[in-house]
């Protein structure tokens, strides 16, 4: 097990690593594997994936080898958009099993009528909860919830399509929250792919 690695995000979210197989060395002995090469040096190393994430087409089933799984904590509307990635694993919280908790995303800004955003939110709950009291299903009460409500969920993923996910959310068209998200991803993995992922800040991001 590595040492779980957590960033807060936004007013109550936070992203985990939970645990990751291969970082960089796995790129490098995926890549050896084809060219039946052997590693000279470190910095022998560190030029072929540097190489691998610059030629173009890229040899992108490198860096499947490499895994990571994350827990993360964000608005319903960020996981929305979130799980439009594909190529992964997902597991999230059940609303039809748990009970929401009185938790929603409120921004920062001090936009016009925020108040009256907190109270909507704060009497959707009220209602919410008073209709499990009632003894509605929890999964047909949770309709009146808003997709700011916090949700969590599980996220297994390899290096190649997190980079996919990165490069689409760190995006100046992406929206502001879930890049906030891919933000704080980008420092985890930093920390644990140091090479690839200054790489893929040169070759790929910076485009
Ligand atoms: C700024 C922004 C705005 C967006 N707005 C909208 C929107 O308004 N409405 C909306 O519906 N979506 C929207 N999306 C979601 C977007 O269309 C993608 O679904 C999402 O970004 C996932 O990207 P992906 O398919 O590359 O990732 P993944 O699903 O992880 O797929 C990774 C790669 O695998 C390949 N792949 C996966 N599945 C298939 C397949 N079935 N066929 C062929 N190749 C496949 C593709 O090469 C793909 O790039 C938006 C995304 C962004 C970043």
């Amino acid at each position: 097990m590595n040492e779980v690695i957590s960033k807060p995000v936004l007013d109550k979210g936070w992203v985990r690593l939970e645990e990751y197989m291969g970082a960089d060395s796995a790129v490098i002995r995926a890549a050896r594997i084809c060219y039946q090469s052997e590693s000279k040096s470190d910095d022998a190393d560190i030029r072929l994936v540097r190489r691998l994430l610059k030629s173009d087409p890229k040899h992108n089933t490198v860096f499947e080898h490499s895994v990571f799984r994350f827990n993360v904590k964000c608005p319903i509307f960020v996981a929305r958009q979130w799980m439009r990635h594909r190529i992964c694993s997902y597991n999230e919280k059940s609303l039809r099993y748990c009970t929401a908790d009185r938790e929603y995303y409120v921004p920062a800004d001090e936009l016009p009528d925020r108040e009256t955003y907190i109270q909507h939110m704060e009497a959707s709950f009220d209602l919410y909860e008073h209709l499990v009291e009632q003894g509605w299903k929890k999964e047909v009460a949770r309709g009146i919830l808003g997709t700011a409500v916090y949700t969590e969920f599980i996220w297994t993923v390899n290096a190649w399509s997190l980079m996919n996910w990165m490069e689409k959310r760190l995006d100046k068209s992406a929206q502001w929250e879930h890049a906030e998200y891919a933000r704080a991803i980008l420092e985890i993995f930093h920390q644990v792919m140091p090479v690839t992922a200054q790489a893929f800040e040169e070759f790929i991001l910076v485009k």
